[in-house]
């Protein structure tokens, strides 16, 4: 078994399920810091310096650079601890199957029902007969969905000391909590961290890259009604949740999640709750270009504006938020287009074509690029994350070892900026 499929074996076996209803603390579950404490471990072990787990449950360390490039900028990796709460996460029981072709059975789940793969339902399957691959017993998810990131990235640490002649600038890493719960490693510490730009790893099938994710606002709407006996209504009452209903059909009905795909951007009601005195709704708007964000919200005002002009009172109020935007707003600046050709060269160095995946959401990297820590995403090489069909190919993370290695070579000489600009 080669190192990087023991430490994902061992990663997964430790549960670690964030909780969106414990979301007020960080960690959201003391069961990250047991996998925060295994990997905060392997890294002191293996040599890392700096290495530190905080009472939040980060792990961070850097990696000295090899001979020579100690004066280039420092490249930053970031995985995370956590896995999906959205499905059984604990006990997790990992194994090795090797594929032949054909339906894959897993196991069974907790309902005694057969839990299977196939290529009809799995089509990038087809193209792995004669692969092992890692999943659980069917009955909880595996947790690649971070967990094969964080095994990538110690792996890539263990081939630099055993292989001290590898090029590499200076490396910073991370292990961070709660980003299925959508924390977004608000609490990693980026001067400390010392990056100044690098990589998530919590991306899909091989070769997969994302640098582009949603523009991301939240909007509140408030109906303040005016109860009476029903009997001596007319005229007076004011229904706080009919005022709702009719702010909501103003919100295109096309532009929701169940009708949207690709760059489409759309309005999803997360909420609503009310009576005659008091109701309210909560939107989520996302959309890829933030100009049309901001056309949303207008629209959503209007739609406020409009239905208090009816009552010739205000009924409703609209509160709206900016949550993260597109980092395609930060990577693709002149001087971080390196992270793009960077990926794709050593994707290429494993013969791997890489392929641009516009993300229906945020990562990590949303909120660290704003912050100053520009970063784009790699493959983490996970199918079917966040359930019990979880499987991660042997090949591909293995593979992703090698395109990391190649990776951090091309970031041990000067990035040219003024080439990567044209
Ligand atoms: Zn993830």
């Amino acid at each position: 078994m080669s190192d990087v499929v023991d430490r994902f074996v061992r990663y997964c076996a430790v549960p670690s399920q964030s909780d969106p209803l414990t979301a007020s603390k960080v960690p959201s579950t003391k069961e990250q810091f047991d996998i925060a404490k295994v990997i905060a471990g392997d890294l002191t072990e293996l040599g890392a310096q700096d290495v530190k787990l905080d009472e939040h449950a980060y792990v961070t360390a850097h990696w000295p650079a090899s001979a020579g490039a100690e004066d280039l900028p420092t490249l930053g990796f970031c995985c995370h601890i956590d896995t999906a709460w959205q499905s059984y996460g604990s006990p997790v029981h990992p194994q090795i199957k090797h594929y032949e072709g054909g339906k894959l059975v897993i196991g069974t789940d907790r309902d005694g029902h057969e839990v299977a793969v196939s290529p009809e339902t799995n089509p990038r399957l087809a193209q792995m007969v004669g692969y092992d691959i890692i999943t659980t017993d069917g009955t909880s998810l595996l947790g690649g969905d971070d967990k094969a990131g964080d095994a990538m990235v110690v792996s890539l640490l263990a081939r630099l000391k055993d292989y001290p002649e590898l090029p590499h600038p200076r490396l910073a890493v991370s292990f961070v909590p709660d980003e299925e719960i959508g924390h977004g490693a608000a609490l990693l510490n980026l001067d400390e961290f010392g990056a100044a730009y690098g990589y998530t790893i919590d991306g899909g099938p091989l070769g997969e890259f994302c640098y582009e994710t949603f523009n991301a606002a939240e909007a509140n709407v408030r109906a303040k009604g005016l109860s009476v006996h029903t009997g001596t209504a007319k005229g007076i009452m004011i229904n706080a949740s009919e005022a709702i209903f009719k702010f909501h059909a103003l919100i295109p009905a096309q532009e929701r999640p169940e009708y949207t795909e690709g760059y489409d951007g759309f309005y999803y009601l997360e909420r609503m709750q009310g009576d005659c005195e008091t109701a309210l709704a909560d939107y989520i708007i996302r959309d890829h270009d933030q100009a049309k964000v901001e056309a949303r919200k207008q629209l959503m005002r209007d739609a406020v504006a409009f239905v208090n002009s009816q009552y010739g009172r205000e009924v409703l109020t609209i509160d709206i938020h900016d949550q993260y935007h597109n980092l395609a707003d930060v990577v693709c600046r002149p001087e971080n287009a390196h992270l793009i050709e960077n990926a794709r060269k050593a994707y290429a160095s494993i013969g791997q074509e890489m392929t641009c995946i516009p993300m229906r959401g945020g990562t990590d990297g949303s909120q660290l690029s704003f912050r100053g820590f520009p970063c784009a995403n790699l493959s983490a090489c996970y199918y079917n994350a966040h359930g019990v069909r979880e499987f991660v190919p042997v090949p591909e993370l293995e593979a992703m070892v090698d395109m990391l290695q190649d990776l951090v070579a091309l970031y041990a000489v000067p990035q040219d900026v003024a080439a990567d600009a044209k």
